[in-house]
This record gives C-alpha cells, sequence and structure tokens, in this order.
C-alpha cells in the first residue's frame, strides 16, 4: 500500500484502525520529501523534528481515546502563514531570516485539530504571481512536466499534494492563488468567502482580497479541513461571525434541481481543448440532475485591470512596513536613514514586488487616485453587483480555471501582462469576495485542466457538494503524475 497515494479519509480509517501510526506515516513523508522533495523545489523549510515530536503527540492522543478527521495527518503550509518558531519567508529575501513568534490562526487551529506541519511551501514572493517564477527561493516545477510551471502563487502546496508530498496543504488566494496551481497540477484547490477564513498571522498582499484556502486530493478532503480552519475570529476584523456548517455531512446531497449558470464571458477566448473538456464536466453535472442555464456578467472582462489596480495599492500600502527598521532585511552599513531605507527596500524585494508598490503607489497619487484607484473601485462595485444578479437565477457558476494548461518555466516572466492574463477567470471571485473551488477535469497534452464552480457568499457547502458529486463520477482527481505514484 502506497501511504502518498490514499485521501485523508483512507488516512484516518488506517489510523483509527491501528493500521499505521501517525509516526510512521510521517516518516513516510519525510522520506518522499527527501527523495522526491528538492527536484520539484516546493519546500521552502522542511521541520523535520518538529513533525516528529507532533506525530509522537497526536500518537498519544488517539491512543487516549481522542478521534479527528486531522489528528496524525501530515501537512504542508504555505510559507505566508506565520508559524511559531519557523522561518516564515513569504517568498521573500526580505523575511528570509524571520523565524514568526506566533501561530497564523489557521496553523493554530489546525494544530490544535492534531495535524502535523512537514514544512513550509514555496510560493511567488509576497504571493504576487502566477507561475511561482517570482520566489527568492527559485521556481517550483510541475510534478507532471518538470519544465512546466505548477501555477502561483501557492504553487509550493499545489505541487506537494500531487506529487504526494503530504495530502493537504495550505494556500492562500489573492486572484487565483489557490484555484489556478490547483489546476494546473491536477488537484482540487479551494477558496472560501472572504472573512470565512481568519487572516490573522497571514502575511497581507491585499488585505480586501486575501483568503486562506486548503489543496487536497478531493472535495470530501477539502470539507474535513475546511470544517477545522475556518470560523469567526476576533483577531481578523474582517472575519465573519456565522456558524461553520458541517460540510462533510452535506457532501451526499444529491445534485437534482442544482441550477448551474454558464458564464458566457467564461468561454471566450478558451483554447479549444479546454474548452472541450470544460464542457464535458458541465454534461456530467447535467447528468447528475442539474440543469444549465447561460448568463452574463458584461463586467467581468474588466476583471484583470480592476485587480491589477486594486491589488497594487494595496500591495503598496501593506509592504510599506519592510523598511529595514520596522521589518524585514536590512542592508549592511547605511550611510544613513534614506541609505538604509533605499537599499534594504532594494535589495530585499524582487522586481515583480517593486513593479507592483510602484504602480500601486502610482494609482493611489493625488491627481491620479481619481482616475485610477477610485474608477477601479467602481468597477470592482459593478461587477459584484453583477455576479449578485446572476446568483438569482442560478445556483453556482461553471466554467474553466485557467485559459490554458501549465506553461513552460520561463515562457511568460519577461511579459507581466500576458503573465497577469492566465488569471482571468479566477479575479472575478475575489473581486466579489465569494467562494470558488477548482477540480481536476482532464488533460491536454498530459497536462492538467481544471473545473472551477463558483458560488455565491457563504456557499462553501453547495460548492463542495456539487464537487464532491462530479468526483463520485470521474476519476481525474484520482490521476497522479508518474513519476510520483
Ligand atoms: N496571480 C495573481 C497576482 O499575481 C494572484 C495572486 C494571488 O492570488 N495571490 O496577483
Amino acid at each position: 500500500m502506497t501511504l502518498h497515494t490514499q485521501t485523508l479519509a483512507e488516512l484516518r480509517q488506517l489510523l483509527d484502525g491501528g493500521k499505521v501510526s501517525s509516526a510512521e506515516l510521517t516518516e513516510h513523508f519525510l522520506e518522499r520529501l527527501a527523495r522526491v522533495g528538492p527536484e520539484l523545489n516546493a519546500l521552502i523549510t522542511l521541520t523535520a523534528d518538529q513533525a516528529r515530536a507532533q506525530a509522537r503527540a497526536a500518537d498519544r492522543r488517539r491512543a487516549a481515546g481522542e478521534k479527528g478527521p486531522l489528528l496524525g495527518i501530515p501537512l504542508i503550509h504555505k510559507d505566508i502563514f506565520c508559524t511559531e518558531g519557523v522561518k516564515t519567508s513569504c517568498g521573500s529575501r526580505m523575511l528570509d531570516n524571520f523565524v514568526s513568534p506566533y501561530d497564523a490562526t489557521v496553523v493554530s487551529r489546525l494544530k490544535a485539530a492534531g495535524a502535523i506541519m512537514l514544512g513550509k511551501s514555496n510560493m511567488d514572493e509576497f504571493a504576487m504571481g502566477s507561475s511561482n517564477e517570482t520566489s527568492f527561493y527559485g521556481p517550483v516545477k510541475n510534478p507532471w512536466d518538470l519544465t512546466r510551471v505548477p501555477g502561483g502563487s501557492s504553487g509550493g502546496s499545489a505541487a506537494a499534494v500531487a506529487a504526494g508530498l503530504c495530502v493537504y496543504a495550505t494556500g492562500t488566494d489573492t486572484g487565483g492563488s489557490i484555484r489556478q496551481p490547483a489546476a494546473l497540477c491536477g488537484v482540487t484547490g479551494f477558496k472560501p468567502t472572504y472573512g470565512r477564513v481568519s487572516r490573522y498571522g497571514m502575511i497581507a498582499f491585499a488585505s480586501s482580497l486575501d483568503q486562506a484556502g486548503v489543496f487536497a486530493h478531493s472535495a470530501a478532503d477539502v470539507a474535513q479541513v475546511l470544517g477545522v480552519m475556518a470560523g469567526f475570529d476576533e483577531r481578523d476584523s474582517t472575519s465573519v461571525d456565522a456558524p461553520v456548517p458541517d460540510y462533510a455531512a452535506g457532501l451526499a446531497a444529491p445534485l437534482k434541481g442544482l441550477t448551474i449558470g454558464l458564464l458566457r464571458e467564461f468561454f471566450d477566448g478558451l483554447e479549444p481543448r479546454n474548452a472541450a473538456l470544460v464542457q464535458a464536466g458541465i454534461d456530467e453535472l447535467r447528468k447528475l440532475g442539474a440543469t444549465t442555464r447561460e448568463v452574463s456578467l458584461p463586467h467581468l472582462p474588466l476583471s484583470v485591470p480592476t485587480y491589477y489596480v486594486v491589488a497594487p495599492a494595496e500591495c503598496s500600502s501593506n509592504l510599506s512596513r519592510y523598511d529595514g527598521v520596522r521589518f524585514g532585511h536590512r542592508c549592511d552599513n547605511p550611510k544613513d536613514l534614506l541609505d538604509l531605507y533605499e537599499r534594504s527596500r532594494g535589495e530585499g524585494f524582487g522586481t515583480e514586488v517593486k513593479r507592483r508598490i510602484m504602480t500601486g503607489t502610482y494609482v493611489l497619487s493625488a491627481g491620479y487616485y481619481d482616475a485610477y484607484y477610485l474608477k477601479a473601485q467602481q468597477v470592482r462595485q459593478l461587477i459584484t453587483d453583477e455576479f449578485r444578479r446572476a446568483f438569482q437565477s442560478v445556483d453556482v457558476l461553471v466554467g474553466p480555471t485557467t485559459p490554458t494548461p501549465a506553461f513552460a518555466i520561463g515562457a511568460k516572466v519577461d511579459d507581466p501582462i500576458t503573465m497577469y492574463l492566465n488569471d482571468i477567470y479566477t479575479i472575478g471571485a475575489n473581486l466579489a469576495g465569494l467562494p470558488a473551488i477548482s477540480v481536476p477535469c482532464g488533460f491536454v497534452d498530459d497536462l492538467p485542466v481544471g473545473l472551477q464552480l463558483v458560488g455565491p457568499h457563504f456557499a462553501e457547502g453547495r460548492l463542495l457538494q456539487a464537487a464532491h458529486g462530479f468526483q463520485q463520477v470521474t476519476d481525474w482527481h484520482r490521476r497522479r503524475p508518474p513519476a510520483y505514484a
């Protein structure tokens, strides 16, 4: 039996039945991380000793009669989440020497549930990117083809789950950074409603868009993890005080009667072979009893330019704290205060982060604020209103996650606009704060393709139910990259 190809639920059964201990499970994944991890560059930090200690503690808890869906099961955290006593770099030289003094709420909740942290995953610098190529630690490789990107910015987490280096992993999604790498690596990736999961201790990129979520092999596994992560946190003022439903219990509800909206704008410009797979996925949902209807969000095509004003504006403000004095890398032998600021920031940040800070500062500056930032906020509201109207007549929206499968490392990195267009299908959900999931729906040239479902606010349960229904009748989510099976 290969432990790393099991689902969370299967591993839990093995643990509950005494067939394997958490210590053995953890050793299995640590061995894989040591053997195949380096070629993928999926991790920034390995926390082997801590993982072994946590596994022993989990085994003691289980021996004492405790049960739980995550107790004793290893995961990897995106390196954007603060982890007490462990380096938390956010993929940047700026934080290369930062050891967090506290745990993010996501981390502490999963820890309390007995999840074992194996390490911290590689990511685009400060979560800015669609390919993982902006990381200070070098690009992550796609386990389906090592010459291709895994997607970004949570590419390390997606690649780790795809390659069986862990069974589930955390990520964050500001403009698609969970769904896009999930699609490109052939795993299930879920972004909850804005405010559903606490942002406390999650290093900020664009605070009105950032949301934590999960990578796993199936919607059923995501449901288990989300149930632990989600919920009100008084330390995050935008976290929503609403009860967390039992997502796992609702999975099996039939899809009969579900109305699926086919967004006209989601199919414009889509590569024909991707479109055919998405269409086949929609047909499966129809066979399960869902009905479809076409809807249109005329302002959705403006989501990319809108996002690339709002997100840089917020990033320029959030990243101003990294000045070599309050936070972050400090240059050697500064001449004076200005030199310290300039060289610390100049050395600490990479090209893409600098581009965003400059764009953001520009769109917020007096004289340009009305023309860019204010205008973008207005368009953001129009897009949000259009989603709200669409959800009056449909239960979920379905379409592609990305325009193409994984592209070659280096292919787009020098062309920011082309790179930004990868996010065309994912950004709308972030602008409107909606939950969305990507599930594997087939292959183009042996590379995985994702089907995206978007729901109204707090419809996490409905999305997981639809995705689970789909995964009951398809097996795309069970495929593993041949080299890592
Ligand atoms: N690709 C988008 C960007 O570069 C989204 C990133 C994200 O979701 N963190 O901003």
